[in-house]
């Protein structure tokens, strides 16, 4: 995917606030931050949404990504995985990613 904006982090195209990555997935902060730590946990390859993914070795892989970046980053007190869904879930970049929400008290249900 050339005109995909995460795809374009993945090549350093455009260079990222990378907190973790390794061969399947890339861990950067938000750049528009929700919380005091937002970040993002993408697939390296383009999967648009998560009803496209199917392979559940990198599901756990971004899972288990997604709770060693929020280790790595001191939220022992909490934090919240999110993963916006297509257009109704509030997701605006069509490449797979969960956000990795801390730092501050979270209210529910979100907007
Ligand atoms: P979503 O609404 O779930 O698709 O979330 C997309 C997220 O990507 C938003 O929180 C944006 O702030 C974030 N974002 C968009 N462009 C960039 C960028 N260049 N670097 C870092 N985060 C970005
Ligand atoms: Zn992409």
């Amino acid at each position: 995917m050339t005109d995909c904006i995460f795809c374009k982090m993945v090549k350093r195209e455009i260079n990222p606030d990378v907190v973790f990555e390794n061969d399947e997935v890339l861990a950067f902060r938000d750049i528009h931050p929700k919380a005091p730590v937002h970040v993002l946990v993408i697939p390296k390859r383009h999967i648009e949404t998560l009803d496209e993914l199917d392979d559940q070795t990198l599901a756990g892989e971004l899972l288990l990504s997604a709770r060693r970046v929020a280790g790595q980053l001191g939220l022992s007190k909490g934090y919240r995985v999110a993963i916006n869904c297509k257009s109704a879930g509030g997701q605006e970049v069509y490449h797979l990613h969960l956000h990795i929400l801390g730092g501050r008290q979270l209210t529910w249900p979100p907007g």
